[in-house]
């Protein structure tokens, strides 16, 4: 490879409207200056998966499917005329219509056998990532910037898991590389999806388009991965709640696991994990604000440049439920530790936060859903007792363990009389979570954003 390079996602917001498109092609020509950019990954234009599923299922149903398809095809049609000029746009519309016959087809498939498998609604949902990533190939070309279409499907291979594809990296990385190696223009990648060894079309699940863009940036081993969407970055605490809210310039991926764990809106930790194995820093960038300079999320927590004694993002998740066992026999017993989490294990309910002492466990569930069999079972080991209506306030931040951090916290809280209980401090020392009731939640994210943010 040689040179550095960087892979660019692109969400449905971005690719949604010509306008927006427009926005993509300033920031995908934009000479950069650290790194050339190899491959620009699409979502399908916003909305259109959706649609596509509705139309799927309408099929089977045989239900009236015709109008709504037009509709979708009379988008792509026009984003086409907005984007290419006259010269170029005969020829683009010719690939966009012979899509679209294609997709009726398969839609006339689906009606006649009155069923869409997973297998079919992969196929039929992989249209809207490939009609977006032609018609942006189209409207580069036309604006002067060499790029080819690249159909993921000749490259990532994955399970037969349709609808939510595993991705086998080994064959991924080597067909990646060696496409790559063939094809020296820049690459317009359809996001989301892949195929099986036999050449079935799969998905790798909604949202799946992230993944793909930390995909191609680790078989490209690029410098850096931008994904482009409609907000500036990961903020400091949910904008609706904290008035002066705002953009987190850089996370760990730890970090932003915490975060996302505990209910902040941000990428999904686990979309990124390729990049972050390859130690690939990942940002995330708004469209329609470029010069923003959105929050960097990288590989390493050891590596984040901090400054010490802050919080650097805030979030809360609720209603929590906390469930306390006593039992006079915790203080001798190691096998009881395990039997309480079997209980929890055994009804599918995960645990956010344990605390202990010597003669008691206090543990957090969010889901209420097998309670009364929990507490049943757990009252033959202890005695019992439930609190509702709780929060969980999670804090994250490269200087988060910092001597004073913590106690600073609890003076805080404490001094506007808000009660907190079960405080634990991630042993990464990313996060410092804990309990509030759950009116108060909103009270603490908002003295602590004042405390350590501003
Ligand atoms: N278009 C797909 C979806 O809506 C994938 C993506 O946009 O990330 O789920
Ligand atoms: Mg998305």
């Amino acid at each position: 490879m040689g040179t550095s390079v960087k892979v660019l996602k692109f969400g449905g917001t971005s690719m949604g409207t010509a306008e927006a498109m427009r926005q993509v092609i300033e920031i995908v020509r934009k000479p950069q200056k650290d790194a050339a950019v190899r491959a620009v990954v699409v979502s399908a234009m916003n909305g259109v998966t959706n649609t596509l599923i509705k139309i799927a299922h309408e099929a089977a149903e045989h239900k009236a499917y015709k109008a709504l398809l037009e509709e979708v095809r009379v988008r792509h049609l026009k984003a086409v005329d907005d984007l290419v000029s006259a010269k170029n746009r005969v020829k683009a519309h010719k690939e966009v219509e012979k899509m679209f016959r294609y997709l009726a087809d398969a839609l006339k498939g689906v009606e006649l056998v009155r069923d869409v498998s997973p297998q079919a609604l992969d196929y039929v949902m992989s249209y809207g990532e490939r009609l977006s990533a032609h018609i942006l190939t189209e409207a580069l070309n036309d604006k002067g910037v060499p790029a080819e279409y690249l159909n993921a499907r000749h490259v990532v291979r994955t399970d037969a898991n349709f609808g939510s594809a595993a991705v086998d990296f080994k064959t991924t990385n080597r067909q990646i590389a060696a496409y790559f190696k063939k094809h020296k223009k820049l690459q317009v990648v359809t996001g989301f999806i892949g195929a099986t060894e036999d050449k079935k079309t799969t998905t790798i699940g909604r949202g799946g388009s992230d993944y793909s863009g930390a995909i191609f940036g680790a078989a490209l081993k690029a410098k850096a991965i931008e994904i482009w969407t409609d907000v500036s970055g990961v903020m400091t605490a949910d904008p609706r709640l904290v008035k002066n809210a705002k953009v987190v310039p850089e996370l760990a991926f730890e970090e932003a696991g915490e975060l996302a764990y505990f209910g902040a809106k941000v990428l999904h930790p686990k979309t990124i994990l390729p990049a972050m194995r390859e130690g690939i820093p990942v940002k995330v960038l708004n469209t329609f604000r470029p010069k923003d300079r959105g929050t960097t999320i990288v590989a390493d927590f050891a590596k984040r440049k901090v400054k010490s004694h802050t919080v650097d993002a805030l979030t809360f998740k609720r209603p929590i439920t906390i469930v306390h066992i006593h039992s006079p026999e915790l203080f001798d017993a190691n096998g009881l530790m395990a039997a309480i989490f079997r209980i929890f294990e055994k009804y599918r309910t995960s645990v956010d936060v344990v605390a202990t002492s010597v003669t008691s466990v206090s543990l957090t569930i969010d889901s209420q859903q097998h309670l009364p069999q929990i507490i049943a079972e757990l009252a033959t080991l202890g005695r019992v007792h439930i609190e509702q209506h709780k929060a969980i306030v999670c804090a994250v931040g490269g200087g988060i363990n910092a001597a004073g951090v913590a106690g600073k916290m609890f003076t805080a809280l404490g001094k506007s009389d808000i009660n907190v209980e079960m405080i634990s401090q991630a042993s990464s020392a990313v996060s410092i979570t804990f309990i509030v009731h759950e009116r108060d939640a909103e009270k603490a994210l908002q003295l602590l954003h004042k405390e350590y943010i501003r």
